[in-house]
């Protein structure tokens, strides 16, 4: 299948405004012309990917590593695009890189998450991007810091780019976790709510670091509404120059998309509005009563606060707050709350007793 530039750029610009799920795949990064053809055919093959991604500059933590095979890389990914009529998607994160990503009809830039959280980066693909049309998707900083997300989205806007998107692929952080990168949802889901307009693509790949879980990871995406995923694939994934553990086949990926319940934001039954409006509404009726309670619980905290400092002891007993959390713990547990949750809640709660406290002592 071949498309001219002007039916390429409307395909493009249907399937970033309407097609949901947006799925974007292909290799960490492009390694030899075989293996960046055979992706793309095997991909198209499936039926169920919408654009190809490939890595050419690759960002690599530690020197000595494959950094990416370059612009001989682009001539790849322009005959892939040809073979298989499937727009293209690469990470720029230099004026010379998007200057050549260009010069081989990339279809949408996107910027990687080490060039986020760099704002004279963010700058100069921005600057090399003015007066050019054309989408570009910005990953989430390594960092999770939502300012730098969203200063990296003002630059790219700033400089014209009408469609930009956002790409969840977690964060960073020290020592092993369950996740190469903690997906860290709530900071991707307050990034949504900020930023209803644009499309949010969920990078399960780099979340997880393994294929074991990119499933489960993916699925969760969906579930919290997301408008596509990007996910890598190789022919021979355990010999993947980069990122070798967490890419799929193009054949298991198809699995994977098949295996994922895909559910709607909003249906348009009654049945199920009623229904939902019902539960909801037992929803605010609880947080209500949660508000109450809590507002008790810190009326009792004042009185604790009032005692103290008329027999002068400190506000902070380790003991006592020890006990507290032990007991939440385990009556938590047996309710089928989370250790995590059960953690950050006594943490705000305790927060909020000590300056209630504090407010008493010092007055
Ligand atoms: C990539 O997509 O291959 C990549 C380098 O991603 P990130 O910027 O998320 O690390
Ligand atoms: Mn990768």
């Amino acid at each position: 299948m071949q498309a001219t530039d002007q039916t390429m750029k409307e395909q493009v610009q249907s399937l970033w405004t309407s097609k949901r799920p947006l799925i974007i795949s292909g290799p960490c990064s492009a390694e030899t012309e075989s293996q960046m053809l055979e992706t793309a055919q095997r991909l198209a093959a499936t039926g169920k990917v919408d654009m190809l991604r490939a890595g050419i500059w690759k960002p690599r933590t530690r020197p000595g590593m494959f950094e990416g095979i370059g612009v001989k890389g682009l001539p790849w990914l322009l005959q892939a695009k040809k073979i298989t009529g499937l727009p293209t998607t690469v990470e720029v994160a230099t004026a010379k890189q998007v200057e050549d990503a260009l010069s081989f009809d990339v279809d949408v830039l996107w910027i990687g998450a080490r060039t986020t959280v760099n704002p004279f980066s963010v700058q100069e693909v921005a600057d090399a991007l003015r007066g050019v049309d054309i989408p570009v998707l910005i990953k989430n900083p390594i960092n999770p810091d939502l300012e730098l997300w969203t200063g990296a989205v003002e630059r790219v806007q700033k400089a014209g780019i009408k469609q930009v998107g956002l790409i969840h692929r977690g964060f960073s952080s020290y020592g092993n976790s369950e996740y190469r990168n903690a997906p860290m949802w709530h900071l991707a889901i307050e990034m949504k709510r900020r930023n209803p307009e644009l499309p949010i693509i969920c990078d399960p790949s780099h979340i997880s670091g393994r294929r074991d879980i990119l499933q489960a990871v993916s699925q969760k995406s969906v579930d919290l509404d997301y408008d596509g995923l990007m996910i890598e694939s190789h022919i021979d994934p355990d010999n993947a120059w980069s990122d070798a553990k967490q890419q799929i086949t193009p054949e298991r990926l198809a699995e994977l998309l098949n295996d994922i319940v895909w559910r709607k934001e909003d249906v348009n039954s009654e049945e199920y509005h009623a229904a939902l409006e019902k539960l909801r509404q037992q929803i605010n009726h609880l947080d209500d009563e949660l508000m109450q309670i809590l507002a008790q619980r810190m009326k009792v905290a004042d009185k604790i606060g009032q005692y103290k400092k008329e027999n002068s002891i400190t506000i902070l007993q380790t003991n006592r707050w020890n006990e507290i959390l032990e007991r939440a713990f385990k009556k938590g547990e047996a309710m089928g709350l989370s250790k995590e949750f059960i953690t950050k809640y006594y943490d705000a709660l305790h927060m909020e007793s000590i300056n209630h406290q504090n407010k008493i002592m010092n007055d």
